[in-house]
């Protein structure tokens, strides 16, 4: 594709990463068919070739509108069109080019923006959000149904084992799941104490980054980011093996330090080494014998595994999970058009309620088509906006694996 980029956005690094983004783009339109947005609402400019265009139009000077800004808004960033893409076209370091630009030139209404606000004040710190569920729960039969069904009961959770193996791994705590779901990372704990790996907490390493970052203020995403990287670098140093994530939204994020802090002279380095040194808990447990004892085969029930689109398309983790559960004993049902995205989306769910509804829709159908007696994921993100939508229990496939190998070992 041809570009005219203005000569100010020209000569900045972003605007040569972005120039080069667009002219590897050559309008064969093979993204369309798989993109979710495009697929429910038949509009070009709701496709990555549409999305494209906008933002080459915006980086060339032309007048941008609230209009360009929804077509933006309305992206999953599923990443779906950067697999299917036969180019290579990076279209989501483009978009989050694109949104920025467009970001700081088209003013938001008040309510959008104070609900952004809101987000960005309370999703990425564990104590305010926290506080909020807690009110949240005391008053649900003043909140809309479709928001109580998002609110999970309150979870118990037991000690988290001591630190007695010689591997260590880090593990990222996150923002939401440690109020939401805490045992997903005490199930992973767990289950690595039994294969003589320690999983070692650090509490100042809470948000990755992603929920500032993917709401447009991606300055303070990066500030997150170089607070888990100040947090984990030391341990690295002192031997950790790497850094564990639970949740394939914040694994993504972690994996694109290097990237996004690539001109930070005081972390550009420690960035990269940091993103190279991330695992999703898929990744490092696919490297242990599962094959011992504790993991005999036996049926163990059935299971419909959701692929977030950030392990399928960000990570490019696939197929790792089902053949983890399958060796475990679990059956694993067909899910039809896997990889597609539950309308989940970080924030998405609550800032394009209806689309993230349809999405969710299409989705359960498509899980619960061989009568699973339970939905597995990956990112607490899609667990949670899948469960609000079934009465079929969805949970960390982690979790499940732990119970399986508890049992197995009772036997
Ligand atoms: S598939 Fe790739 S090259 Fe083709 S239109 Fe889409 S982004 Fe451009
Ligand atoms: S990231 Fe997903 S929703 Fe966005 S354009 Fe690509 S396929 Fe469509």
């Amino acid at each position: 594709m041809q570009t005219a980029l203005t000569e100010l956005i020209k000569l900045s690094r972003v605007g040569q990463e972005a120039d080069s983004i667009l002219r590897s783009c050559v309008h064969c339109g093979f993204c369309l068919a798989t993109c979710p947005t495009y697929r429910l609402l038949g509009n070009e400019l709701d496709s990555p070739r549409g999305r494209i265009y906008l933002i080459k139009q915006a980086l060339e000077g032309n007048p941008i509108s609230a209009e360009t800004r929804t077509h933006l808004d309305r992206c999953l960033t599923c990443l779906n069109c950067e697999t299917t893409c036969p180019s290579g076209v990076r279209y989501g370091r483009l978009l989050d080019i694109g949104r920025e630009h467009v970001e700081t030139r088209v003013r938001r209404g008040t309510w959008d923006g104070l609900m952004r606000m809101g987000l960005r004040t309370v999703l990425p710190y564990t104590h305010r959000f926290s506080l909020a569920l807690k009110l949240a729960r005391a008053s649900q039969w003043l909140l809309p149904k479709a928001w109580t069904a998002s609110i999970p009961p309150h979870q118990q959770s037991d000690p988290w084992p001591e630190a007695r193996h010689n591997r260590r791994w880090l593990v990222l705590d996150g923002c939401v799941q440690p109020a939401l779901a805490p045992n997903i990372n005490l199930a992973a704990a767990r289950l690595l104490d039994r294969l003589g790996i320690s999983l070692i907490k650090t509490p100042g390493a809470r948000c990755c980054g992603a929920v500032s970052y993917h709401l447009n203020a991606q300055q303070d995403g990066l500030d997150f980011a170089r607070r888990c990287i100040d947090e984990w670098w030391p341990l690295l140093e002192q031997g950790m093996q790497g850094i564990i994530i639970t949740a394939s939204g914040c694994g993504a994020m972690v994996k694109e330090y290097g990237h996004l802090l690539r001109d930070d002279p005081a972390y550009a380095a420690r960035a990269a080494k940091v993103s190279a040194a991330s695992r999703d808990i898929a990744e490092v447990l696919a490297a242990e014998k599962l094959d011992t004892p504790r993991f005999t085969p036996g049926k163990k029930g059935k299971v419909a595994f959701h692929t977030p689109c950030t392990l399928a398309h960000a990570l490019g983790v696939q197929g790792t999970v089902e053949s983890i559960l399958k060796k475990a004993g679990f059956e694993l049902t067909t899910v039809p058009d896997s990889g597609q995205c539950c309308g989940s989306a970080g924030t998405y769910s609550i800032l394009q309620g209806e689309l993230s509804r349809k999405l969710r829709t299409e989705r359960l159908s498509a899980l619960e088509s061989g009568n699973p007696q339970q939905i597995a994921s990956a990112n607490i993100g899609c667990i949670n906006h899948l469960a609000a939508g079934t009465a079929t229990p969805v949970r960390h496939w982690v979790e499940l694996l732990e119970e399986a190998s508890r049992q197995d070992a009772d036997l």
